[in-house]
């Protein structure tokens, strides 16, 4: 642990707590190429709660490269689906406005889920005002400056208008213990407590809230300039949060306690099926899958390869391992008993587009927990 002064990349405070510390990690989101020997380069990770703004964070930021070629899941576009009808069904969006979107890195849009549920006038120009600000595909999470990204969002909204915020919400990854969410790139982890708060902050007011089932908990928030009352959705859900103990360093950091058991697991699960003769294969060359690979020490000896539907990653091998990326047509050839499944919201999907994998007595499984 190094002894430097950790400061929010929200409010400034430096009073807060490192929570989980997973050690040195490759970038998630860069992909060697398979014939790149490595050794890939490495950057702390660690995991900071911010006791001023509750904000949970990264706290060293280092400029870890990304390139994301990742295909979607259909369960995000579901998601969006669902959250546009919610906005469209309560009324909490005035149809026909003004809409403006922050782009993530990694692809998505709302503008068709939004257009569907009516929820479109014209799409605003570059940076002008809007009526409707959408930062739905986990745009924020990688801003360094969090205080000036949420402003520069709050700043665009024209009177009267909207902001929409989707997070994966910390509670679920505290309460499902999903510590490989905790990664390079993805600077800030917000709970609706903490969201709440930093847009209080900033002259913003959260008017209502859903937590939908993408990622075991993911929030859509409705907020508005302060002033507007909304409803109870916001005080429920944060409080639910509250006894999760997203605002908590103790209960937060029990995360820690997981991630040695949760790799180990992994990797004395895939011994033991090396040792019945049995091909185990993954899927889902995802960025939460890296964290799990390298702190179980899991190299292609155990994993020989991992599963990916983007054509871009095919000739690429896992960051920080020597296990390369197949193609899905691939992985069904190899008839595998087992296919480790690193993005569980991907399991309908697959049983779908891959039934030859159960169709050949082969099992899915999700790879932590
Ligand atoms: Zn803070």
């Amino acid at each position: 642990m190094t002894s430097d002064v950790i400061s929010c990349r929200f409010c400034g405070s430096d009073q807060g707590d490192v929570v989980v510390d997973l050690g040195h990690q490759p970038s998630s989101e860069l992909f060697p190429a398979r014939t790149d020997p490595g050794p890939d380069p490495t950057f702390p990770v660690r995991l900071w709660l911010c006791q001023a703004c509750g904000l949970a964070q990264l706290a060293d930021h280092d400029d870890v490269p990304e390139e994301v070629v990742g295909l979607e899941p259909e369960a995000l576009r579901v998601q969006r689906q669902e959250s546009a009808g919610w906005l469209a069904e309560s009324g909490l969006i005035p149809p026909g406005g003004a809409v403006a979107e922050y782009d993530s890195p990694h692809g998505g849009s709302w503008l068709p889920q939004l257009r569907e549920a009516g929820l479109i006038g014209r799409v605003a120009g570059p940076g002008e005002a809007a009526d409707l600000v959408v930062d739905g595909c986990f745009a924020m999470m990688h801003a360094a400056d969090q205080q000036a990204a949420l402003r520069e969002r709050a700043a665009r909204l024209r009177p009267g208008g909207r902001l929409v915020v989707q997070f994966h919400s910390l509670a679920a990854i505290v309460r499902l213990r999903q510590w490989n969410a905790i990664r390079l790139g993805h600077l800030a982890y917000y709970s609706t407590p903490a969201m709440v708060e930093m847009l209080a902050r900033v002259g913003l007011s959260a008017v209502a809230a859903r937590d939908f089932s993408l990622y075991g908990g993911t929030v859509t928030l409705v907020a508005s300039r302060a002033g507007v009352s909304g409803n109870n959705s916001v005080d429920t859900l944060s409080r639910y949060e509250q006894v999760i103990g997203v605002g908590d360093a103790a209960r937060v950091g029990e995360l820690q306690s997981h991630v040695r058991p949760g790799a180990d697991a992994l990797a004395d699960m895939l011994r033991e099926a090396r040792g019945r003769g049995e091909v185990v294969l993954g899927y889902g060359a995802a960025s939460r899958a890296v964290p799990l690979l390298v702190l179980a020490g899991i190299g292609a000896d155990l994993l020989p390869a991992v599963a990916d539907a983007s054509p871009a990653k095919h000739d690429l091998r896992m960051p920080g391992t020597d296990i390369p990326v197949i193609s899905p047509d691939e992985l069904t050839h190899r008839r595998p008993d087992t296919v480790l499944l690193f993005v569980p919201d991907l399991l309908a999907e697959l049983r779908r587009s891959l039934p030859e994998i159960e169709d050949g007595d082969g099992q899915w499984i999700p790879a932590l927990g």
